[in-house]
């Protein structure tokens, strides 16, 4: 078997350890005789990962009791519909700050049926390579709750100071950056991501959400889409993803082994740091057009002077079994995604060639 370095955007790539043990598991379970994704969501046996998976979230997370943890499907893209429906009155608007396609596309969900404004944006010419100052932010203090995204998995940015604003709930999209550095869950109201990044296969979306809304949220939009069912069955409701929750439970208990948040966010910026100071040192063929202080620890974009040499360099990456380059089209160039499984091998692998590489 050969394992290629994975710097897929998402699905992505997944820790070694957490695919052996499912692995393992895959045809009896624990002495059942048949494997998890054959068992009854509503059995003992599935019922034990179902809990170890949520009580990883709340470790490693450090939710407080005042949050709810939800299992859901419909990926993250469900939740910028599901948010503005629950939080939003009728004659209430919700406040987006736009820092990528991402943030465009729930702002126009939340649009469709109700109201929404943009706080403010950092789009320049279709592009988006910085996030947004809390000094740039132009606020409604009425607004039903304020949405931003912590890291723009296209254009590689991420929000380090995030807003507090003050009567307001802060609602947070982090597909692709959560677990993956320590942050106060107590200050949002509401944190939302595919599992598909940093904490398993996709098909399950772990959604965050402070019991006050859950108790507040609208009652006049369809039950299966008001958070409290869910909410109030422990995400049972219906039949989960019980394999997706599985892996949810193996990848995290492999980061509680890495020293959770605390230990994985060290080796992040590490990754981060090698990469980006190789392709500073390679300036005479790499740009890096994210501004400094909004590059992303966890996609990492850069070009080459032409969309020619760009392929050219992805092909060569991949013939040396360093895959999922190739940059997103809307922003161009190249990205590799550093999230919490891609090993500092992979990353000493990928540095070592970008040294070497002669265009
Ligand atoms: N938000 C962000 C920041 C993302 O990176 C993605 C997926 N790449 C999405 C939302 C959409 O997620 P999903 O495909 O789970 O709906």
């Amino acid at each position: 078997m050969t394992r290629v370095h994975n710097f897929n955007p998402g699905p992505s790539a997944l820790p070694l350890p957490a695919l052996e043990r499912a692995q393992r598991e895959m045809l009896d379970f624990e002495g059942s005789g048949m494997g998890i994704m054959e068992h009854s969501h509503r059995g003992k046996v599935y019922e034990a990962v179902h809990d170890e998976a949520l009580s990883l979230v709340r470790s490693l997370m450090g939710v407080p009791d005042t949050h709810d943890i939800l299992f859901l499907q419909g990926g993250a893209t469900q939740q910028f519909a599901q948010v503005p429906m629950n939080l939003r009155a009728d004659d209430q608007s919700a406040d987006y700050i736009i820092g990528g396609v991402w943030g465009q596309k729930a702002v126009k969900e939340a649009k469709h049926g109700g109201l929404a404004r943009v706080a403010h944006s950092t789009e320049d010419h279709g592009k988006f390579f910085r996030v947004s100052r809390n000094d740039e932010l132009d606020l409604d203090p009425n607004a039903a709750f304020l949405h931003m995204t912590s890291n723009n998995t296209v254009m590689g940015t991420q929000v380090f100071d995030f807003p507090e604003p003050s009567s307001v709930p802060l609602v947070c999209d982090m597909s692709s950056d959560i677990l993956s550095r320590k942050f106060d869950v107590s200050r949002f109201g509401l944190i939302y991501a595919g599992a598909q990044k940093n904490m398993g296969p996709s098909g399950v979306t772990v959604v965050v959400i402070e019991k006050t809304l859950v108790e507040k949220g609208r009652r006049d939009i369809p039950f299966f889409f008001q958070y409290r069912t869910q909410a109030a069955e422990k995400s049972l409701a219906n039949t989960c993803p019980t394999f997706s929750i599985y892996m949810l439970r193996n990848v995290l208990s492999w980061l509680a082994e890495q020293g959770g948040v605390d230990g994985i966010a060290k080796t992040n910026e590490q990754k981060a740091a090698l990469l980006y100071g190789i392709l500073e040192e390679r300036s005479d063929l790499f740009t890096l057009p994210v501004e400094k202080s909004s590059r992303s620890l966890m996609n990492v974009v850069w070009q080459l002077p032409t969309p020619e040499q760009d392929a050219a360099c992805v092909a060569a990456a991949t013939a040396r079994g360093l895959v999922g380059l190739k940059g997103h089209r809307l922003a161009g160039g190249l990205r590799a995604s550093l999230y919490n499984a891609v090993s500092l091998e992979s990353v000493a692998a990928l540095c070592e060639f970008l040294r070497a590489y002669r265009g």
